[in-house]
């Protein structure tokens, strides 16, 4: 079913903030789909980010146990109030949630939560990275992003869309797109098509790993990608070649490889090697 939401938008007065990434979603079938493959239930607690209209978030109260939605433009107040009036089980906070406390948003969720959205397009690698690295009690994304950037999250190494974005994901879980979402299902409808993506995120995966040891060498991987890993890495950690080889010897990786072609796991190796030398 569709949802004629720039209609009921305009009895509000508002436009459009193409600055705030507003592209809503109007096919009530896809959302109810997003919601479904997130496997939420009334046991689950959801954190939506962008709220926007409320579309999604409606759908979200129904099958959730809680809600917590962010949302930047107070002038969708009054949109979200009466589109949640009949629902109880939610808090809407208004506010940039790229400047909010980690740990306060997972506070007011009090446990295991889901992040459920249709992402503000302009900052998805931005929350995805916070999530990742700072959230300690997600288990889990279902995310509406760029289909470029979703083919970014779910690549296999040596392919052109594989970088430091897809490592950070895998070193905590892993991307499947899920569906591919035509630019025509959004209003305004965007330059782009989009994709929904799952993450699952495996809170003991790699726990003990150094994560800022591991971003560098990650970053010495990618920076120069079309280039030998040695080089950059004789480069990023002033080494000579003999010491170079040694660290690539030691971690299994041929001498003549790219960054591009390391798995999360590899990375890990390597940055396990390279602790005792400065970056
Ligand atoms: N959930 C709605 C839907 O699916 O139709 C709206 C999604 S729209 C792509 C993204 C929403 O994120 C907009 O409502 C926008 O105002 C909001 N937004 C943008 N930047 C934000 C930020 N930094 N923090 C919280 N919300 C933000």
């Amino acid at each position: 079913m569709e949802i004629n939401e720039k209609k009921r938008l305009s009895e509000y007065g508002f436009s459009f903030k193409k600055a705030y990434g507003q592209n809503f979603l109007t096919d009530e079938n896809l959302l109810t789909r997003i919601v479904e493959k997130a496997g939420v239930d009334k046991n689950v607690s959801v954190l939506e980010i962008g709220c926007g209209a409320g579309a999604l978030t409606k759908i979200l109260c129904k099958k959730a146990g809680f809600v917590l939605g962010y949302e930047i433009d107070t002038r969708l107040k009054p949109v979200l109030k009466d589109a949640l009036s009949s629902f109880d089980n939610y808090e809407i906070v208004y506010k940039d949630v790229l400047k909010e406390d980690m740990k306060k948003i997972e506070k007011e969720l009090g446990g295991d939560y889901i992040l459920v959205a249709n992402l503000p397009y302009y900052i998805t690698t931005d929350i995805v990275m916070a999530f990742l690295e700072n959230a300690s009690m997600v288990t889990g994304m279902v995310i509406m992003v760029q289909e470029e950037v979703a083919k970014r999250f779910s690549a296999k190494p040596s392919s052109s869309d594989y970088g430091a974005i897809t490592v950070a994901i895998n070193l905590r879980g892993e991307a499947e797109i899920i569906e591919r979402v035509p630019r025509e299902k959004f209003t305004p409808s965007p330059n782009v098509d989009s994709a929904v993506v799952k993450i699952t995120v495996d809170k003991n995966k790699n726990a003990d790993v150094d994560k800022t040891a591991v971003r560098n060498v990650v970053r010495t991987g990618f920076n120069n990608r079309r280039k030998m890993f040695i080089n950059n890495l004789m480069k990023d950690y002033k080494l000579d070649r003999n010491t170079a080889e040694n660290v690539l010897i030691k971690a299994g990786v041929p001498l003549t490889a790219r960054g591009e072609t390391f798995s999360a796991e590899q990375y890990i190796t390597l940055s396990e090697i390279l602790k005792d030398y400065e970056k």
